[in-house]
């Protein structure tokens, strides 16, 4: 079918939409205002003379419930670009060897653009128009889906109405990642910890692409309260945290990241696709906060805007 469709950010979300719009024929076209792939499973880089390693600051793991899920999973760990993560019940996955490994291999027959950023979505004769920040012109599409995190896709789609109603259902917690590295690695040092359900600011600490690169993310609690607040401050009360697990070894701080939206508190209620035209909404917002739900929540929407094309 020759229709042009336009997918708005490369996450998970996104890339689903496109690989199942490649199943019935479609080519899509995935924009996304960041410089990497991936969203919120994603992968900052330091660099050594000798060699890189990779900080996970995002998704740490997914999991995989669905048939569909579990499918591409297989797939990856085939083809050696997902690997297993820990030895958990149900079982955990991570990209190999990095996060960003996993949505490059996925995508790979997929048309992606990065570092565009979209500032309308609008409603024409028959078409949807577009605006990109950088050639600020107008270019019409005959189906979009819009992936980006409620509350920003809430702005974008200012046209349509029934969508926003759905958007402003849902919510997101924050979450505050401190990316830290070891020059020599500590003696008894495990893959992760799982803070969740002890005393303290953190939830999560865990190794990136090796054991020398690690990421601390704060709880919910703590994040909802203090995203905002300066980030020396931020910074010294996760490094004052994170001391006490490793007080023997000599802690490098690397950098700090804030996902003001981060993991879905509560789900988005309501239609998917507008009820007049083919403009559809895919995300963690609709299905759960994790990256299984937004892939699902991605291949529904391409089902909803390939029935309205059709
Ligand atoms: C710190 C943290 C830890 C997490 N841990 C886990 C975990 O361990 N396991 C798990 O399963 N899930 C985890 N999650 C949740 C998981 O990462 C998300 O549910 C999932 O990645 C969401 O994917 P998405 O495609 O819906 O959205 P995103 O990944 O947010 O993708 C949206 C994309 O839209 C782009 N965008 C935004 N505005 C525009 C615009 N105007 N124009 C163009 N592009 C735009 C953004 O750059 C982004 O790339 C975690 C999330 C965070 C932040």
């Amino acid at each position: 079918m020759s229709k042009k469709v336009i997918i708005i950010g490369s996450g998970i979300a996104g890339i689903s939409s496109s690989l199942k719009l490649k199943s019935y024929g479609i080519n899509s076209t995935i924009v996304d205002k960041g410089n990497f792939i991936g969203g919120r499973i994603s992968t900052k880089e330091l660099k050594s003379d000798t060699s890189s390693s990779f900080f996970f600051h995002g998704a740490q793991f997914f999991t995989a419930k669905t048939n569909k899920f579990k499918e591409i999973i297989q797939t990856g760990i085939r083809q050696r670009y997902i690997k297993e993560f820990g030895n958990f019940n149900p079982k955990r996955y991570r990209g190999d060897k990095t996060m960003r490994d996993f949505l490059l291999n996925l995508s790979k027959e997929l048309h992606i653009q990065q570092k565009v950023k979209i500032t309308e979505v609008r409603p024409t004769n028959n078409k949807i128009c577009v605006t990109e920040d950088k050639i600020k012109e107008l270019v019409s599409y005959d189906g979009v889906i819009s992936t980006v995190p409620a509350p920003q896709n809430y702005e974008l789609l200012n046209h349509f109405p029934l969508l926003q109603k759905t958007l402003k259902t849902g919510s997101y917690h924050s979450c505050i990642a401190l990316m830290f590295s070891f020059d020599k690695i500590p003696f008894d040092l495990k893959t992760h910890y799982d803070l969740n359900k002890q005393p303290g600011i953190l939830s999560w600490m865990a190794s990136g692409s090796s054991q020398k690169v690690w990421t601390a993310h704060t709880n919910e609690s703590f994040s909802d309260l203090n995203y905002n607040k300066d980030r020396n401050f931020l910074k010294k009360e996760i490094m004052s945290s994170i001391e006490k697990f490793f007080y023997r070894s000599k802690i490098k701080f690397h950098s700090l990241h804030i996902w003001r939206y981060a993991k879905v508190a509560r789900k988005c209620l309501g239609p998917q696709i507008d009820p007049k035209y083919p403009v559809a909404i895919a995300g963690d917002f609709l299905e759960g906060p994790n990256v299984e739900a937004a892939f699902i929540s991605g291949n529904k929407a391409a089902d909803l805007i390939f029935d309205r094309l059709k």
